[in-house]
């Protein structure tokens, strides 16, 4: 059961989880418990009571934050920042122009969006290589707080997680282009980033190497669960939980439409938490639906500084995964 922190009206409570700040798992702290385990034979007494029932309890001490792009940590979509102003496109026109293209060609419209984008520079007679791509990912705006946000979080679970060796990563999965993505400032941010990209050799007008639909990010979800984050790695075969380095428990998603409902229910599904976002001067809109519909945890603003709504939801669930590291750690001592 997920406990709420803020009503709909936007006021928050202040959630104190102190009873974290100074636990000592029984490994580290010399559990007394553990100490007088000994059947005086020098052998651990809680050897006797193992059992092939014994549950797992290793834990997995990542968190892992991981983000959709466009609408949730940038207004726009990215390729509206260099990429259709420099062939001179109006965005909504170009977005109509895709959605109804897909529609008449039953086209994915993803793979639309990225074969028209080189159509249209073709007929205009620009040219748009890899390098330019990257080069346009400077353009890209962010959100408020975006760019202190890494940072600032490390920060947080630096200090709730204490001696737990508990660290966090942060993951892009988006169907936006690996290449401008490459160009941001924040890109350094993240452990890696999972998102469309182009072939530029394979014929004359770019080629989509790799599409990232709305289902299709859920692969990346399970390369980041599985630590088969190379595109290479087969994702397919069985991996026991326990070999998984970081549980879907582990996960926060953040996204802000409904092409983020496989990630977030695929999550929710499994002991992971989501958040939607809209913009901080708009009403919070789909975010509305996606909470009714048990897609998500919270929504807030895409406000990433740290005090706003955003910031203190994100640290409650961050809380929340510490604890939960922290039970698996002190049970795994006994
Ligand atoms: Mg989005």
């Amino acid at each position: 059961m997920v406990e709420r922190v803020a009503g709909r009206s936007g006021r928050s409570r202040r959630i104190e989880a102190d009873a974290l700040e100074g636990s000592h798992s029984a490994k580290s702290s010399g559990n007394p418990v553990r100490a007088r385990a000994s059947d005086g034979r020098g052998l651990p007494r809680a050897s006797h009571l193992r059992s092939a029932s014994r549950p797992e309890v290793q834990a997995k001490t990542t968190i892992a934050l991981v983000y959709d792009f466009d609408g949730t940590l940038s207004p726009r979509p990215m390729q509206e920042y260099g990429f259709l102003p420099k062939l001179g496109i109006d965005p909504a026109a170009f977005w109509a122009e895709c959605t109804a293209l897909a529609r008449a060609e039953r086209a994915d419209p993803l793979i639309t969006y990225m074969h028209l984008m080189y159509k249209k520079a073709k007929e205009k007679g620009v040219r748009v290589d890899r390098a330019d791509l990257v080069a346009q990912g400077k353009r890209v705006q962010y959100y408020p707080g975006v760019t202190q946000w890494f940072g600032q979080i490390a920060a947080y679970v630096k200090k709730r997680g204490g001696t737990s060796g508990i660290d966090v990563k942060h993951y892009l999965v988006s169907s936006g282009l690996a290449e401008i993505v490459e160009g941001t400032s924040i890109y350094k941010n993240f452990a890696n980033v999972f998102a469309s990209e182009y072939w530029f050799d394979a014929y004359d007008v770019p080629y989509p190497k790799r599409v990232i639909t709305d289902t299709g990010k859920t692969q990346y979800l399970f390369r980041i669960n599985k630590g088969l984050e190379d595109y290479n790695e087969s994702i397919n075969s069985h991996m026991p939980e326990a070999q998984r380095p970081i549980p879907f428990s582990n996960m926060i998603y953040f996204g802000d439409g409904e092409t983020d409902v496989p990630s977030m229910a695929l999550l929710k599904k499994n002991g992971g938490a989501a958040i939607a976002v809209h913009a901080p001067d708009a009403p919070p809109g789909k975010c509305v639906e996606l909470f009714e519909a048990g897609r998500c945890d919270f929504f807030a603003g895409a406000d990433y500084r740290k005090g706003s709504d955003l910031f203190k939801r994100t640290c409650l669930l961050i809380d929340r995964i510490i604890a939960d590291i922290r039970v698996k750690q002190e049970s795994a001592g006994l």
